[in-house]
């Protein structure tokens, strides 16, 4: 039986999570369907929503009942997953009263500046338009990490936002050495001449029929239409309002077969995990990802390591080529395989393959790095992004909107965020390889076009967990050792082998 005042902080705790998903769905609507005139009222309606929610989560009444379940906890009083959901509630409650009032609508207000100018920058392809309000965000940034607090390094308290316990000092070692062995498999890669011929992903595919592919793919990953459903939007994403409510947006291009279904497989990955929080995690702040690495993890889990797997193809292409028998005509599962894994170093982040991709982080980690730290100035953000494109991936982009104006995350101060992309990557491999030891025949069955396995093994390991247990946790349950870029790394190497000498 829990306590009287545990159960009295979980309605709480409820409600909180009831207002945030009323605030999601907003959000969502406004990504899909909403008509461009209700924006001015959704805007108010969004911000009372959230206005609603923070006065309750910072609310006295609410720290008092905070400080009792606290105390309850430590006295061994309170279930292992009631523990977690005061700890989060605690560590979510710190985080948003460190800062204050004042500080959080100036940094509001330079968000919004910031945006409009790094919009206008980017079209003019001049970053001199961004740089003074760019400025002023890193100036706000560092002050938001003398408040959090950190040990050793401002970084930290950045990072911990979207990796709570995640250190830079712990990042850097594995990002040098992911950096020394990506460069070694891009020259293995030049070694072997002419790349596979991709050109027929990108000649014409009707919208309709990309869209009913992708999702008959996804049902038969084991994404449950039942409880989720697929929309379009402009950019593509995956949000819930409790595991009993998941929705996935994709975007489809004619002459790109690529986007829909794999951006759909994507955020499948992001669905299934948000489907699998066990039951009791509902409607508590533990029914989330364990960080934005773990999350990712997953999307990449089965958009990668499933998704652009020779076994996957061999299953698939039959279906896929029924549907476009034109434009596939004279393809087979291997050559689609390799047709779809071609890996050159490119200038766009988002575009780039599963191998280049991390470069693109390990350079924006590197530079967060050093403004967070006041080693570098703003200013020479141009220079060094195109110093150190050159030095990792071979390439100096000709302008900054190909370069250091091609992301929107600094613009709204999103700074220790990047690193999750790559995280969510070096974990993906790190699982699967764990799930292939566990399971013995789990590449044939891919082939076979089984994958219940697979989502039952991650539902057992890693979903039910939400964020009851963290990313190192995890990792170290299921995979026996902390944080590695060797699994990530040999199974690009395997694959490299496949596509490139095929
Ligand atoms: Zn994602």
């Amino acid at each position: 039986m829990p306590t009287a005042t545990f159960t009295n902080f979980l309605d709480r705790a409820r409600t909180l999570s009831d207002l945030r998903a009323a605030s999601s769905l907003l959000n969502w609507d406004q990504e899909t369907y909403m008509p461009d005139g209700a924006a001015a009222v959704r805007a108010e309606q969004s911000a009372t929503l959230d206005t609603l929610a923070h006065q309750m989560a910072t609310s006295g009444e609410y720290a008092t009942l905070l400080d009792t379940v606290r105390e309850e906890a430590e006295r061994g009083e309170l279930e292992e997953w009631e523990q977690g959901v005061v700890k989060e509630s605690y560590r979510e409650f710190e985080r948003s009263r460190k800062l204050p009032d004042e500080f959080v609508r100036e940094m509001s207000r330079a968000q919004s500046v910031a945006h409009h100018a790094w919009k206008k920058g980017r079209e003019q392809q001049d970053f001199s338009i961004f740089a003074p309000s760019l400025e002023r965000i890193v100036a706000l940034k560092r002050q938001a990490a003398e408040y959090y607090g950190y040990a050793e390094n401002p970084y930290d308290a950045l990072i911990d936002q979207y990796e709570p316990g995640m250190t830079a000092a712990e990042l850097r070692p594995v990002f040098d050495r992911l950096r020394e062995g990506t460069g070694v498999l891009l020259q293995k890669i030049a070694g072997f001449g002419a790349p596979p011929d991709d050109s027929v992903l990108f000649t014409d595919f009707d919208a309709e029929q990309q869209l009913a592919f992708s999702k008959s793919i996804i049902q038969q990953l084991g994404f449950d239409f039942n409880i989720g459903r697929v929309d379009l939007s402009a950019h593509p994403f995956c949000t819930s309002f409790g595991s009993s409510d998941v929705r996935l947006t994709t975007r489809i291009f004619r002459n790109d077969l690529r986007s829909c279904l794999f951006g759909l497989m994507h955020e499948a990955g992001h669905g299934m995990y948000e489907q699998g929080f066990a039951p009791q995690l509902v409607r508590t702040p533990l029914a989330q990802g364990a960080s934005m690495g773990i999350h990712e993890s997953q999307s990449l889990l089965w958009e990668n390591m499933v998704g652009r797997s020779e076994e996957f193809w061999a299953w698939a292409f039959p279906q896929l080529a029924a549907a476009f028998p034109e434009q596939l005509a004279g393809l087979d599962s291997f050559g689609f395989f390799r047709s779809i894994n071609v890996m050159k170093p490119s200038f766009i982040r988002v575009e780039a393959d599963e191998l280049t991709y991390n470069m693109h982080i390990i350079l924006r980690f590197q530079i967060e790095d050093d403004l967070m730290n006041g080693r570098m100035c703003v200013a020479d953000i141009p220079a060094v992004w195109n110093q150190k494109s050159e030095e990792y991936l071979g390439i100096v982009p000709p302008n900054d909107s190909l370069g250091c104006l091609q992301d929107i995350h600094w613009s709204f101060g999103g700074f220790g965020y990047f690193a999750s992309y790559t995280l969510g990557k070096l974990y993906a491999a790190m699982f699967f390889n764990r799930a292939v030891e566990q399971v013995p025949d789990l590449r044939e069955q891919l082939a076979r076009g089984q994958f219940g396995s697979l989502l039952g093994w991650l539902r057992e390991n890693l979903h039910q967990w939400g964020k009851a247990k963290n990313a190192s946790q995890l990792v170290n349950d299921i995979c026996g050792r902390p944080l590695t870029e060797t699994d990530f790394l040999s199974h690009l190497e395997r694959k490299i082998g496949r596509v490139y000498a095929g």
